[in-house]
């Protein structure tokens, strides 16, 4: 074992002691969740080593654990509560609509969420409610391929668009599925390309003509938050027009987050077709596809034979909390950003990446950080920044970055995730909080030894050990 394994090894050993002695009753809650709970917990990203939080609940930007003790969260449920947590406005709207019951169908307020939207997003000529960001992307690649009359689906690497097996592949910057249980066959109707090359792009529409759809995330927020250059997404738009293919914005995180109007305002490039989630419902359970009349004219179901009706009904299309939840939200988004807020968001983590390079160049700790809107990722790392670089990062030194930083009260990103998200509930003492508590872990603990040395807390959802390959057929 060289110097810098045996200091690393002993940086781990104290960070995770120190947080199994604060966190009591979460080791024992996941001992009981394991009983029940697939996994311990409700989804593969809550998990991380030794044992994960439990959260009891969370007022603007804290959040409370099982052990009662609290964080400044950084973390936002993965980004939903971009307006911290338990909002007045939004608590008030959804008592105010549970008291008329928890479902309608039709209910008027579907009718006035979409209006707020159309205001807000350019191309919302048309919204159909669904509950997840999934189910979003899954209707709008559905409405594609009756639109275009095509099948296949064209996504980048690095993107990531929810659980659709047709699109858990590509996720690093190799064409493999994420985990097991994706067949080669779900993914015999996509098509993967990397990002940020036109050319490529330009290559893969002229030698298929089969593709009904071009998806993509405009943070690449699942590949490093490496965002988009307005001139690239120009040129996506352009050629897509060009070719009869359906542009689609996955805006499931860039959505009232990187502007009022998402990343089509910001970047002044309209899509065809724009799915939201997260902030939309501000926690509520509530997504949407929203995009051009034309196309969203297909689901209603008095089309003439032939020219549709594309089938897309849930239980829960119109699931009243999460209107309520959204009504309340979308009127805020809007307060705030005719009142200057975003641009002040967008400063507060602007500082907050300043602050976090300045900290690690002080310390020595090769890092580099994405910040788009407000939105920060971490690398460890000295390699030219490029997506390619580090998307076989191991997990493992960034986790335990994550854990000292929870010992210390700042629920940065949970550490398996690398979520970084400003929500409105922060203020400019927040990001201070955060740099000092930065400083504390780097003054104490030598992060430059564990990034040496490459160990910490590996993370089972570190993409470079979890891919399975996967040969297109
Ligand atoms: N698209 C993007 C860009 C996402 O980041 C996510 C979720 N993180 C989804 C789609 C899927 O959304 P959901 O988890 O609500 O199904």
């Amino acid at each position: 074992m060289n110097a810098a394994v045996a200091d690393a090894g002993h940086v781990r050993a104290t960070i995770l002691e120190s947080y199994r002695r604060r966190t009591e009753r979460s080791a024992e809650h996941y001992a009981k969740a394991s009983q029940v709970l697939a996994g311990g917990t409700t989804g593969n990203l809550r998990y991380f080593p030794p044992y994960p939080l439990y959260f009891s609940q969370g007022a603007g930007s804290e959040v409370v654990d099982a052990d009662g003790n609290r964080y400044l969260d950084c973390f936002l449920a993965n980004g939903p509560l971009l307006l911290g947590h338990r909002h007045p406005a939004v608590m008030a709207s959804v008592q105010q609509y549970a008291a008329l019951g928890s479902l309608q169908v039709n209910p008027p307020l579907a009718v006035e969420v979409a209006r707020l939207i159309q205001q807000a997003v350019p191309c919302a000529e048309r919204i159909r409610f669904l509950n997840s960001g999934t189910e979003a992307v899954m209707t709008a690649m559905r409405l594609a391929r009756a639109f275009t009359g095509k099948r296949k689906v064209l996504k980048f690497f690095g993107h990531y668009h929810g659980q659709l097996d047709a699109l858990l592949i590509g996720l690093g910057s190799v064409p493999a599925a994420i985990g097991l249980g994706i067949g080669n066959e779900a993914a015999s109707s996509t098509v993967l390309c990397p990002y940020e090359d036109i050319e490529a792009l330009e290559r893969a529409l002229n030698s298929d003509p089969d593709i009904a759809a071009v998806i993509l995330d405009p943070a690449m927020h699942a590949g490093g938050l490496w965002g988009s250059s307005s001139k690239y997404l120009k040129a996506v738009r352009e050629l897509t027009a060009r070719q009869g293919v359906v542009l689609i914005f996955d805006e499931v995180i860039t959505g009232f987050r990187l502007a009022f109007g998402g990343a089509q305002s910001v970047h002044a490039v309209t899509p065809d077709l724009a799915t939201f989630g997260k902030a939309l419902g501000a926690g509520g359970k509530l997504a949407a596809v929203a995009g051009r009349e034309e196309i969203l004219r297909s689901l209603a179901p008095d089309r003439p034979p032939g020219r549709g009706p594309v089938f897309q009904s849930g239980t829960y299309n119109d699931g009243t909390e999460a209107l309520a939840c959204a009504v309340a939200a979308l009127k805020l988004y809007k307060e705030l950003h005719e009142g200057g807020a975003y641009a002040s968001l967008t400063r507060r983590a602007e500082r907050l990446a300043v602050g976090l390079r300045e900290a690690f160049k002080r310390h020595a700790v090769p890092c580099h950080v994405n910040q788009l809107g407000p939105m920060l990722q971490l690398f460890f790392s000295d390699a030219e920044p490029s997506f390619e670089a580090f998307s076989g990062l191991p997990a493992g030194p960034l986790a335990l970055f994550y854990l000292a930083l929870i010992n210390a009260g700042i629920l940065l990103s949970l550490p398996t995730s690398n979520h970084v998200y400003l929500s409105f509930a922060h203020t400019d003492a927040d990001i201070e909080k955060i740099l000092e508590a930065v400083a504390v872990v780097l003054d104490r603990f030598d992060f430059s030894a564990v990034v040496r040395a490459g160990i910490g807390e590996v993370s089972p959802n570190d993409r470079s050990k979890s891919c399975e390959p996967y040969a297109k057929s």
